[in-house]
């Protein structure tokens, strides 16, 4: 069933590709596999899915454990600093960092071993009272900061859109996203690159990519619904 799902997925984002005129290439789709069993990501590697997105720390570095290394594991969810010691190494992109302290505890882990460790920046671009995430205005100064630290490096921008009924809802905030990151890319700021911009989940990755989405996060349209 997931490589049924998948294809479907994939069919839609080759068309959400060609309506934004945009090359399929330029779309990362991560299969989130949160609260899944590692038989359903065993089903996806011979059609050669390789993102995966999990977001407790736990779970991904027990599926880490038992998953051909070659996985390109995404953390998605929020992290707390003491946790990072755990998934720095894990983890090929932190999706979720959203203020300085626990920028600095990633910097400081990754100097440790000797890594830059790639992040992107959560930003609550809707402003929802419930959500993880820096303020739009608050993003640029706080990559300012980030960008000063020596083992951690800033990829772009991550939201986690309002859950809605009709997936247009979200396309302003999508669009709010992408300005956003235009205009910090525009900054040139040393060890910043912002060529990342993750958002779009089941209900509105379509949307998502037609507004610039580079990485889209889709579980349940892949691995059918959690409990
Ligand atoms: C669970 C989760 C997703 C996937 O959600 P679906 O609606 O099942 O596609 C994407 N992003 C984050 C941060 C998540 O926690």
């Amino acid at each position: 069933m997931v490589v049924e799902n998948l294809a479907e997925v994939e069919r839609n984002i080759c068309a959400a590709c060609e309506r934004a005129g945009r090359r399929r290439e330029e779309v990362t789709l991560i299969a989130v596999s949160k609260t899944k069993p590692v038989s359903m990501i065993e089903e996806l590697l011979p059609g050669g899915t390789r993102d995966f997105g999990e977001n407790k720390v736990q779970e991904l570095c027990e599926k880490y454990e038992q998953l051909p290394k070659e996985i390109r594991w995404h953390l998605i969810g929020h992290l707390q600093r003491n946790k990072v010691k755990y998934v720095v190494d894990k983890a090929c992109l932190i999706h979720s960092v959203d203020s300085l302290r626990l920028a600095q505890a990633i910097s400081e882990e990754g100097k440790k071993r000797g890594l830059t460790v790639p992040v992107l920046i959560e930003v609550n671009v809707a402003g929802e009272e419930s959500k993880f995430g820096v303020a739009p205005e608050e993003t640029e100064g706080l990559i300012r900061e980030i960008a000063k630290l020596p083992a951690i490096s800033v990829k772009g921008l991550m939201t986690i859109a309002p859950f809605v009924e009709d997936p247009e809802e979200n396309r302003s905030h999508f669009a709010k996203l992408k300005k956003l990151n235009v205009d910090i890319k525009r900054k040139s700021i040393d060890n910043v690159s912002m060529n990342v911009l993750s958002m779009g989940m089941t209900g509105d990755y379509e949307v998502a990519i037609e507004e610039g989405a580079t990485m889209v996060r889709v579980g349940t349209g892949i691995f059918g619904e959690r409990n």
